[in-house]
């Protein structure tokens, strides 16, 4: 998604005017109102980019010793558990959504354990409800990476909303991108401000510092970007959604090919669009078909594969032998997320399905 030019030019010279680049002026903050209402959230806090506001939240709630979280997602949710000397414990996901599995949490809890991370893989929400009470049952916090999350809301709600804070990413690759940016999500006013400071550099006025903080601060360029972006999202989304229908109305039928329908009460994002293929009953190996769709430059993506548990800095870990983790292990050996994007023509879509479908 690219902003009209002649607009992004427009806010350009306004900002060359102001002569104010940079650190909390005029487009952040109009970007930041606008974000809260787009989203239906109280409070948002704008960063660089996606990762440093999860290693930011594990910063800002002190967490430490051991965090709960899902290898069925991409490997920033762990490095970022691995840069605050956290250790990770993996737990495994739901068949249904790929989301972290509430049954299997408590099993997983020690007495090190101090937070749960879970992920809106793809956009669907995780069962907040149950994660939260065993949260609240064991005194943990929960930080969402709903990285994939963007404007999903169930039953009206964002679930932005669940847990103490959840992270965004605004990368180019996002269904809502500032080209690299992303954000975080509070319920308070308090935390947005310690938030503020800490994603520059701990910074309470000119001559105090609050706690060692990072720079992760997002620049007005990126800011007006976002703005000009917002305004064409909505439709955005609505066109992903028929290329979902497109893909699912075809796919439906065939042997071995498992699409994750929409759930209902819930307002996807379409972000992605998941596919499983069963070796025996479509008669082809997921490899192998993610090979033919190359050949025919059809580029799908093996996300996840491979588990963040199975890269080899996490490899070693209890939690990360696969038979902890037997569903995200059968998943990420099926799984290619077909091309997804609101620009995709009726031929582009054919030509996908004509690669799947024999
Ligand atoms: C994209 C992504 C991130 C990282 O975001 P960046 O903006 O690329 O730093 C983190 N978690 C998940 C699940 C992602 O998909």
């Amino acid at each position: 998604m690219l902003p009209d030019l002649d607009d992004l030019n427009i806010m350009l010279k306004d900002i060359w005017e102001r002569k104010w680049i940079t650190n909390n002026q005029v487009y952040h903050q109009r970007l930041e109102a606008a974000l809260c209402e787009y989203l239906k959230v109280p409070y948002i806090s704008l960063f660089t980019n996606g990762t440093l506001p999860l290693i930011t939240a594990l910063q800002a709630l002190n967490i430490s010793g051991e965090v709960i979280t899902s290898p069925y997602s991409f490997v920033a949710t762990t490095h970022a558990l691995w840069w605050n000397g956290i250790k990770p414990v993996f737990v495994d996901v739901d068949p249904k959504t790929g989301n972290i599995d509430p049954e299997k949490i408590e099993s997983a809890i020690t007495k090190r354990t101090t937070a749960i991370m879970p992920v809106h893989v793809y956009g669907t929400p995780c069962r907040t409800r149950e994660i939260q009470s065993i949260a609240d049952k064991y005194g943990l916090r929960v930080i969402y990476d709903a990285a994939h999350a963007f404007g999903v809301e169930v039953g009206g709600e964002s679930v932005l909303k669940a847990g103490d804070l959840s992270t965004l990413s605004f990368h180019a690759t996002k269904v809502y991108n500032t080209i690299e940016g992303g954000a975080m999500v509070m319920h308070d006013a308090e935390t947005k401000k310690r938030i503020d400071y800490l994603k520059n550099f701990g910074f309470k006025n000119e001559v105090e510092i609050m706690a060692p903080g990072i720079n992760s601060k997002m620049d007005e360029i990126r800011s007006a970007y976002g703005l000009l972006n917002l305004r064409l999202v909505d439709d955005a989304i609505a066109k992903r959604q028929a290329v979902a229908m497109k893909y699912r109305r075809r796919l439906s039928g065939v042997e071995g090919v498992t699409t994750w329908g929409d759930v209902p009460g819930v307002r996807h994002n379409y972000s992605y669009f998941p596919i499983l293929i069963d070796e025996q009953r479509y008669g082809m190996s997921r490899d192998a078909l993610y090979e033919k769709m190359k050949a025919h430059n059809v580029l799908g993506r093996r996300y996840f594969y491979p588990l963040i548990s199975s890269f080899a800095i996490y490899r070693g870990l209890d939690s990360a032998d696969p038979k902890n983790l037997p569903v995200a292990n059968d998943i990420a050996g099926r799984v290619i997320c077909l091309p997804m994007h609101h620009e995709l023509s009726d031929d582009d879509v054919e030509r996908v399905l004509d690669c799947i479908v024999k």
